[in-house]
């Protein structure tokens, strides 16, 4: 039971952190001919015709307007690759054909690696916006080290922050035949979801699992089984996905975070009784490696097919 190529994984880029530190090989990779850059405005990402648009550096100055943050991305195909984030209130424009969208729009019109590479741009630029003063002092902080660190400009401080990330548990529990998905207040009608909450200080991933899924169903689980992790950049999460048996089966929505549980069979799943998360979510791909587990039309077929006799009806 594996899960791979997960939406936002899969970047194909070479970090080269070794370089954050050696301001002249930055420089060096920043001048290059072949060298791109990638513009972030307003948490949106620039695509051009399915592609992400990564400016040779003409095309960034039209679209580049006043104070930029500079990140260094890595090297794909040995070509270097900055995010450059817009400051201003207004899209910027100047590249035809070129438009800012959404990552959860991106993600489904670009390739999978380029969905990946501009999460980590976007990552990158977000919290550098969000860290612009020191958490201790409150000075202004000066980006450093290729932009990966955020440092208090007070020398009598000195506070250096790091890109952050906020590791979530994401659980598909089962019991027997069935799976154990909630629906959250603001979600569509009929949506359901597996059982998710972020990591709290002082625990495991195992025992957040536990906490989270007692906190928010009064569940019992127990073996709690490690698949795969998904960067969720919405704004900075990493998704840890696990499968999870349940030890008993009486449902009690205990901390008001869903509005509804169930327990699923395979059938309910088949007959559309709900409707699941889309497939670029991690949520969609633990619950088809639990509903794959037995022979017959894997749940990405299902939800294909649906989505076709939807379309063809709409
Ligand atoms: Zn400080």
């Amino acid at each position: 039971m594996t899960i791979t190529r997960l939406t936002f994984s899969g970047a194909g880029i070479e970090r080269m952190a070794e370089l954050r530190q050696l301001p002249e090989a930055l420089a060096a990779a920043f001048a290059e001919t072949e060298t791109r850059f990638l513009p972030v405005w307003q948490s949106r990402c620039l695509v051009r015709d399915g592609f992400v648009a990564d400016c040779r550096r003409e095309e960034l100055e039209l679209v580049a307007t006043g104070h930029e943050t500079m990140v260094f991305l890595g090297r794909r195909a040995g070509r270097a690759l900055f995010a450059v984030g817009l400051r201003g209130e207004a899209p910027p424009g100047g590249l035809p054909g070129a438009t800012f969208l959404g990552l959860r729009e991106i993600a489904s019109q670009v390739s999978e690696p380029d969905a990946a590479l501009l999460a980590y741009a976007r990552a990158m630029i977000l919290w550098q916006e969000r860290h612009r003063h020191c958490g201790v002092c409150g000075a202004p902080n000066q980006p450093a080290e290729g932009g990966f660190v955020m440092a208090c400009s007070d020398e009598s401080c000195a506070q250096r922050c790091f890109p952050r990330i906020d590791p979530a548990v994401i659980v598909l529990v089962h019991r027997g035949e069935q799976c154990l998905l909630g629906r959250q207040a603001s979600w569509a009608e009929g949506r359901f979801s597996t059982i998710a909450g972020f990591v709290e200080p002082g625990e495991t991933l195992e025992e957040a699992v536990i906490r989270e899924v007692r906190e928010e169903t009064d569940i019992v689980v127990a073996d709690a089984v490690y698949l795969a992790s998904q960067p969720w950049p919405f704004p900075s999460a990493l998704m840890l996905g696990f499968h999870a048996e349940a030890r008993s089966s009486d449902i009690r929505l205990n901390d008001g975070e869903l509005i509804e549980a169930r327990w699923l069979s395979r059938a309910d799943i088949i007959a559309g009784r709900v409707s699941l998360p889309p497939p670029i979510s991690i949520a969609f791909r633990l619950i088809e490696s639990w509903f794959d587990q037995v022979p017959g039309p894997g749940l990405a077929s299902l939800v294909a097919d649906r989505a076709g006799a939807e379309s063809r009806r709409a």
